[in-house]
């Protein structure tokens, strides 16, 4: 088992530099796949060995090879966590081979990208890009109606779309009384698609977790004057990594949970 285990990593930190370009080029308003990776002050063309995942970056140290400008942290950052997620995926759901698990399976793996690449975007431009959430949303709305029909339960989709209009609703709400201050139509947008994603209980858990580490979060920037009150804060990558967190352990995380509150009553 465990080559699968390094295949997977390999073939995410491949897809997780995509990912990096993906995040850029958006930005830039440049084609995704027309042109040549290249560095961002110097345009130099790079070639295939300064395009291997994380090992290009610290077999350079961090910069540039021509014009020794510093790359960012986020290339190997985003090329070791696709990698961690795709890992995570294959440990938790691809444990048995059946055409239906492995579309569910597949499914996952471009979820995960789309949201790993809301969660970098926002990180960074404190934007929820359209072009992102627009085709996940589609692909999603696509994945619920395969399992409704696949497993027969079409409550399947009228579930999935009313979880999707109470969140995106609920954060439009939020959106509207602050007048944009604690929330930003982007994350309304998240919102809906998480809706769409996830059962009632784990979406319950992610929208908590996600609130929870907002406001320790943003609490710690406070403290340490990184922020003030006024700042915004991006939500989208506490939604996002939230999201994360109840993928992998969100049914261990509702089971202690529950365990807890039961043995307290
Ligand atoms: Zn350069």
């Amino acid at each position: 088992m465990w080559f699968i285990y390094i295949f997977f990593f390999i073939l995410g930190t491949l897809v997780g530099s995509f990912l990096n370009v993906v995040v850029i080029r958006l930005k830039k308003n440049e084609s995704i796949l027309k042109t040549r990776s290249h560095c961002p002050y110097c345009k130099k063309k790079l070639k295939w060995f300064e395009l291997i995942p994380i090992i290009s970056f610290f077999i350079q140290k961090g910069r540039c090879r021509k014009c020794k400008k510093k790359i960012s942290w986020q290339y190997p950052l985003v090329e070791f966590f696709t990698g961690l997620i795709f890992i995570l995926s294959v440990f938790y759901y691809l444990n048995y081979f059946s055409l239906y698990n492995l579309i569910n399976f597949f499914y996952l793996l471009v979820f995960s990208c789309f949201l790993l690449v809301i969660f970098v975007y926002d990180l960074k431009y404190s934007l929820v890009s359209d072009k992102v959430v627009y085709p996940a949303v589609i692909i999603t709305i696509l994945y619920d109606i395969y399992l409704a029909v696949a497993t027969g339960r079409f409550s399947i989709l009228t579930s999935s779309f009313a979880a999707s209009l109470v969140l995106g609703g609920f954060f439009l709400f939020l959106v509207l009384i602050s007048k944009e201050k604690w929330m930003g139509m982007g994350d309304v947008k998240i919102g809906f698609l998480l809706g769409l994603f996830f059962g009632p209980l784990q979406l319950f858990a992610a929208v908590f977790l996600a609130f929870l580490f907002g406001a320790l979060i943003s609490l710690v920037l406070i403290i340490f004057k990184k922020k003030t009150l006024k700042s915004e804060i991006p939500f989208g990558p506490f939604l996002t990594g939230a999201s994360f967190i109840i993928i992998f352990w969100g049914s261990y995380l509702i089971d202690w949970y529950f365990n807890i509150f039961l043995h307290s009553l």
